[in-house]
């Protein structure tokens, strides 16, 4: 049986509120869609807890069976200081500091984006989105959504007409809103602007000849609105109704209540079944943001180049600090946090080493009790990530099965107290969970690699000393390595192999 069918997925729905069990559209495939970054500036921590979490999701929702489809799109253009539709275009403000082409600042920014996935083992999505690369299909969208009667142009741009919207539609749903006090909201702010009313929000903004991003249109030259390239791209791969849709908590309004607004304004149907927002990163209780001047660069963390840091902190760190939180609450950001999480890191990655190099000799369970216990904790990593993708309490699982992995090693209990089967499960799971579903790997610096060098030298001369029959050489360097705590293995077609303790 798939595992998805025996350990079915719940999930938080923010539509609604409530832990829904998970039903794709189309079981085994899975379409999933999360917000990518707008590529005007460096990512900070922040901006990639939200990554981390949609990777985490599309690397379980793999491993247990489903055939997934990853969209995360590049924000290239169309994204305002203003949500609404308002205020300056962020990439031509960059470009302009930077003296750059607009897109000369998307790929140096996109370029770097993809580096700090890979430095934090966040898996490249299965399509990876431009909204420059779709502007036919967004003003495709614009000209339908006229044609259904819930736009309007003015001058040049194109707005949402909210109102009209609601006369047949809800508004607000996805994020709570009331209608009333968003209007009250934005009057103040757009006084002076084109629109009928304030909540109205830009599909396609008219531009001027100096902006150098402007693409032709129906309505004269102009820029997408920032909600459409989501609505438009997600449902361009994914299909007119597809299964997830992710994105940071602060994108729920206006971003995602627009897009959802847009896709029935377009097509009749809201686009998307289970909405999941993660929670934010914050400092000091702080959200971090780079306009709060509060935000940490990768770089500042691996170098601890920062006030608020002591010392540099590994990727994994951070990987593993942020899972040790649910998504979807807050998580703290502080020097303490991460000295813990290096703490926990390592004991992990340790209990990793040596339950790969762990046989078990064959045979039944000598202790059924354990094995029993054993069985549990390998369900219990499923459980936990089935629900709501708990990466908090399968790391809390994954260290029950450290404390047995240490019992095994200590010799408290040996490894032929349990099944060879539930052994091979056991091994399998632990290692399935830490790698492949929560992507938390061993890292190695230079001097690791540098001392793996020089054993491996050690291996080689000792080799060519018992082919020269010099054993006394030979026996040397086996119980000097051995007092220094490096334990020689025979492997495979006279290959040796080595464990450090
Ligand atoms: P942006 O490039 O500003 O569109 O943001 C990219 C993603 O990072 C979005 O999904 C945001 O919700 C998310 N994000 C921004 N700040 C934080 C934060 N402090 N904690 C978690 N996610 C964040
Ligand atoms: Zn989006």
């Amino acid at each position: 049986m798939e595992l998805y069918k025996k350990y079915p997925v719940k999930i938080t729905n923010s539509l609604g509120g409530k832990k829904e069990e998970f039903k794709p559209i189309k079981p085994p495939f899975v379409g999933l869609y999360s917000c990518g970054p707008t590529v005007y500036n460096e990512v900070h921590l922040g901006n990639l807890r939200t990554f981390t979490a949609f990777d985490i999701v599309y690397r379980y929702l793999t491993f247990i069976g489903y055939k997934v489809r990853y969209v995360r799109n590049i924000t290239d253009a169309g994204h305002l200081t203003n949500d609404a539709g308002q205020g300056v275009d962020r990439i031509e403000e960059r470009a302009k500091l930077e003296q750059l082409e607009p897109m000369e600042v998307v790929q140096k920014y996109t370029v770097g984006f993809h580096e700090v996935c890979r430095i934090f083992n966040i898996i490249p999505p299965s399509i990876e989105p431009t909204a420059t690369g779709h502007i036919v299909e967004q003003i495709e969208m614009v000209k339908q959504i006229i044609a259904n009667g819930f736009a309007y142009e003015k001058n040049g741009s194109v707005y949402f007409d909210v109102r009209k919207f609601m006369e047949k539609h809800e508004y607000g749903v996805l994020s709570g809103r009331n209608i009333d006090e968003l209007m009250e909201g934005s009057r103040e702010l757009n006084r002076q602007d084109e629109k009928k009313n304030p909540v109205d929000f830009a599909i396609w903004k008219g531009v001027s000849e100096n902006h150098i991003q402007r693409w032709p249109s129906p309505w004269g030259e102009g820029i997408p609105g920032w909600h459409l390239e989501c609505s438009v791209m997600g449902t361009k791969y994914l299909g007119k109704e597809f299964d997830i849709h992710g994105g940071g908590m602060d994108l729920k309004f206006p971003h995602h209540e627009c897009e959802m607004a847009q896709n029935i304004g377009a097509y009749g149907t809201p686009a998307v079944k289970y909405w999941m927002h993660s929670n934010m990163l914050t400092v000091n209780g702080q959200k971090m943001s780079k306009s709060l001047g509060n935000s940490f660069l990768p770089r500042e963390l691996f170098t601890g180049n920062h006030p608020l840091l002591e010392r540099g902190f590994t990727p994994m760190t951070v990987r593993f600090f942020m899972l040790q939180s649910h998504y979807a609450s807050t998580l703290d950001f502080s020097n303490e946090a991460l000295v813990a999480a290096e703490k926990g890191f390592k004991k992990l990655m340790q209990a990793c080493a040596t339950i790969k190099n762990m046989e078990h000799p064959g045979g039944k369970a000598e202790n059924p009790e354990l094995d029993k216990t054993i069985l549990e904790l390998n369900s219990e990593c499923f459980i936990t990530m089935s629900d709501d993708f708990n990466t908090a309490k399968t790391l809390a699982v994954l260290f029950e099965m450290v404390n047995r992995i240490n019992d095994f090693k200590s010799g408290n209990s040996s490894v032929k107290s349990i099944s060879e089967s539930n052994f091979k499960e056991f091994k399998e799971t632990f290692l399935g969970f830490v790698k492949d579903v929560l992507g938390l790997q061993e890292e190695t610096s230079q001097s690791d690699n540098l001392v793996k060098g020089v054993i491996e030298l050690l291996i080689e001369l000792r080799k060519k000393a018992r082919t020269d029959k010099n054993f006394a050489l030979s026996d040397r360097i086996r119980d000097d390595l051995k007092a220094l705590g490096v334990q020689l293995k025979d492997g495979k077609d006279g290959d040796i192999d080595f464990t450090i303790d």
